[in-house]
């Protein structure tokens, strides 16, 4: 199938960079350029120049040290903002000047306080100057999706017309819906006179969670530029999440036949890395690169993941970078999961003494919520402390799938003797000793359908 090409813009430096608690210094905002680089972005909106003089030497220290990916910087339609902008990227590989200028009645009258004839000039005019400097020039209309979409053609059509070689369409305070939003981009490639020499961009923020899924709608209705940032960071609950739409594209081309530039095993890396410098974490059910995103606990997902990791997992955590699944041992879990954790750990349980850590394990997995591997550890060492008797192994055969999957979902794979241990026959003697584990038989799961 014929793909085509999206071009990522990043603006967790930018957009980002304003979230509350989110700031970077330039030393900071250095490592993250060269990791989105490395990552494989298009464009790396790196700052705002005349807002700080840190943002100005961030955009310069980078423009000159990252020479792959456009380097853009902010400018509001105002010359002495351009005359910054430009200062700061002028020795950039590929320079990008993007300038915004907010085009919906409610921020003209309360906020520029102009009229739409003077908005339409001033765009115009910001346009023309940045041209004078840079051959890239971005408009975004700030606001468009509350702007009269008549409006928001005219402004459109001056900012073409003067030069602009992006349209970004910003959904500033996330307030579209992704019929709408295709709609609206349909309509600027129908009705603006030389577009297809412009590239129309999306810019959506999730203020109605609705970010990732109405930048998808942009790209379907002819967007060829997405914006979005690690994590999806920014201005209040965020922007669209660039893990999401590159990881959405991929596991789905047929619905989105649509590639990126993007280095996916890269995903997880780079989002510990702006964890770590801005020390605001991801939630831990954040898509893609949460910490349970691929975490499966409940006792009929583990099962099916060690007998095959495709029952619940639509992309492998190794394509987005993550180094394993993780099984996450709770009270839903069941023997197989806690028998090859224990394996991971190093011990190798012959089928007696897994039947006393797993008494152990459920009534300590009750009272709290995930038990770590220290608990096991202890859980481990109470078992060889009463040196029980151990029968002699039953060893089978290794099961393929099983030592695939083990391979899999452990930092090392499981012993041959340890997963031995599962195909052992059952015995009435060893039926659950404790009331709280009479409903958990081998392979008999009862949560997490
Ligand atoms: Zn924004």
């Amino acid at each position: 199938m014929e793909t085509i090409p999206i071009t990522i813009f990043d603006t967790t430096l930018r957009d980002g960079e304003q979230s509350p608690g989110c700031s970077m210094n330039v030393e900071e905002k250095l490592r993250m350029a060269r990791q989105l680089d490395r990552l494989g972005v298009d464009v790396i909106e790196a700052g705002f120049p005349i807002a700080s003089v840190g943002d100005f030497e961030a955009v310069r220290a980078i423009a000159a040290s990252v020479r792959r990916p456009t380097i853009a910087a902010l400018a509001r339609a105002r010359r002495e903002d351009i005359e910054r902008a430009w200062e700061a990227l002028q020795h950039a590989a590929r320079p990008r000047i993007h300038i915004f200028l907010a085009t919906s009645d409610i921020h003209l009258e309360h906020k520029l306080k102009i009229t739409r004839h003077q908005c339409v000039e001033q765009a115009r005019t910001a346009v023309a100057l940045a041209k004078s400097l840079c051959q890239d020039i971005e408009f975004s209309p700030e606001d468009a999706t509350r702007t009269d979409p008549e409006f928001l053609l005219e402004v459109i059509q001056a900012v073409v017309d003067a030069g602009a070689t992006t349209v970004n369409i910003p959904d500033t305070v996330g307030y579209t819906t992704p019929g709408e939003f295709a709609a609206l981009i349909q309509k600027i490639r129908r009705q603006i006179r030389a577009i297809d020499q412009v590239k129309i961009s999306a810019h959506c923020h999730n203020d109605l969670g609705l970010a990732v899924a109405n930048s998808l709608a942009a790209i379907s209705a002819g967007a060829r530029q997405v914006e979005c940032t690690v994590n999806g960071i920014g201005e209040r609950a965020g922007n669209a999440s660039l893990e999401e739409i590159v990881m959405a594209l991929r596991v789905r081309p047929e619905q989105y036949p649509f590639a990126t530039e993007i280095d996916s095993r890269r995903l997880f890396p780079i989002s510990q890395l702006l964890t770590e410098i801005t020390k605001v974490a991801v939630q831990p059910n954040k898509a893609i690169i949460g910490r349970n995103a691929f975490a499966h606990e409940a006792g009929i997902h583990q099962d099916g993941m060690l007998k095959n990791p495709l029952t619940y997992e639509i992309m492998t955590p190794q394509s987005v970078g993550v180094p394993d699944s993780r099984l996450v041992l709770g009270k839903h879990s069941g023997r197989h999961a806690l028998a090859l954790k224990c394996a991971a750990l190093g011990f190798e349980l012959e089928r007696q003494q897994l039947d006393e850590v797993y008494r152990r394990f459920v009534v300590l997995a009750d009272n709290i919520k995930q038990v770590e591997d220290h608990h096991l550890l202890e859980l481990i060492g109470e078992i060889e402390d009463k040196e029980i008797r151990i029968p002699p192994a039953h060893v089978e055969e290794l099961p393929v799938s099983l030592a695939v999957a083990a391979a899999a979902g452990g930092h090392r794979p499981a012993s041959a003797k340890a997963l031995a241990v599962l195909h052992a026959e059952k015995k009435p003697s060893e039926l659950p000793l404790h009331p709280m584990t009479d409903h958990h038989h081998e392979e008999d799961y009862l949560w997490g359908v």
